[in-house]
């Protein structure tokens, strides 16, 4: 059985950046299942599983087009300090907050603190990385009505209602 529209992949994965460095991994943890066709996975590496099979071993490189997206500008914010009021003290450069925006809240991370300008990204952590994957396939099933239905995995790895 080969990786169609609607099976259910169970695969452990290793992702690195250009220069090698690792920056996330199921070793160690409990296999990645998700529902192929779905959104569930960047759609860049989807591409690359169609078609595999059980203990294919995958080197798949892929752009930030087909990954986490390009940086936008508009996502990254400077915001007056006086605006954060007395929490500006536990502010500081690297930390992740929920804004709260027009469009809901959007997770950001505080990127400079200078002049006081409290400067925030928006963008994903991955936006704009060259992403380097290698996914060794543990299982292939087809998936239920109702998985397809809600578009996620259930059961063990999945989704628990
Ligand atoms: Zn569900």
């Amino acid at each position: 059985m080969a990786i169609k529209q609607n099976s259910v992949v169970t695969m452990h994965y290793e992702l690195k950046d250009a220069s090698g460095e690792v920056l996330d991994s199921s070793k160690g943890q409990e296999p990645l299942v998700y529902l192929h066709g779905a959104s569930n996975i960047i759609i860049g590496l989807e591409e690359q599983l169609e078609g595999k099979v059980v203990g294919d071993n995958i080197n798949a490189v892929v752009q930030p087009e087909k990954g986490y997206g390009v940086p936008v500008e508009a996502l990254v914010q400077k915001v007056p300090t006086e605006a954060f009021g007395d929490e500006i003290d536990q502010i500081e450069v690297g930390m992740r907050f929920q804004a709260e925006t027009e469009q809901g809240p959007v997770p950001v991370v505080v990127t400079a603190i200078e002049d006081g300008i409290v400067t925030v990204d928006g963008n994903h952590p991955l936006a704009g990385k060259e992403l380097h994957f290698t996914c060794s396939i543990a299982e292939i099933r087809e998936a239920s009505g109702e998985e397809i239905e809600h578009g996620h995995v259930h059961g063990p790895g999945g989704h628990q209602h």
